[in-house]
């Protein structure tokens, strides 16, 4: 039997790790949406600015729903959430994950040999 105290501590521990956002390095591997595809009246929905009151916007695109956010924007949300602020869908799990997809291979290598 578990003990309910330490059962509640595992709760909170898995809540906060689900609060914990993305890293760095994926909000930068966003891929970048080029000013050419910009419409005039583009806004972005987290601050509600059109994309061309900035001289030089930066504009990111989440892969999986092709939401468009300023790059700003997008990297506040994403450090604090995983998911689509528009459509919540997880972003995480959508990840192409090059890095991880080759660590867990090592590890089953590994258990192999
Ligand atoms: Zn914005
Ligand atoms: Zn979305």
């Amino acid at each position: 039997m578990i003990p309910v105290s330490l059962q509640q501590e595992w709760m909170e521990q898995m809540e906060q790790a689900d609060k914990k956002g993305c890293s760095e390095s994926f909000i930068e591997s966003l891929p970048r949406v080029p000013l050419s595809k910009i419409k005039k009246d583009d806004n972005c929905p987290i601050c509600c600015c059109t994309y061309e009151e900035d001289d030089h916007p930066l504009v990111a695109e989440l892969p999986h729903c092709g939401h468009r956010f300023d790059v700003e924007c997008i990297s506040v949300w994403l450090s604090k959430s995983t998911s689509c602020p528009l459509c919540r869908d997880d972003v995480m799990s959508h990840k192409l994950g090059i890095d991880t997809s080759q660590v867990e291979l090592e590890e089953d290598w590994g258990m192999f040999g």
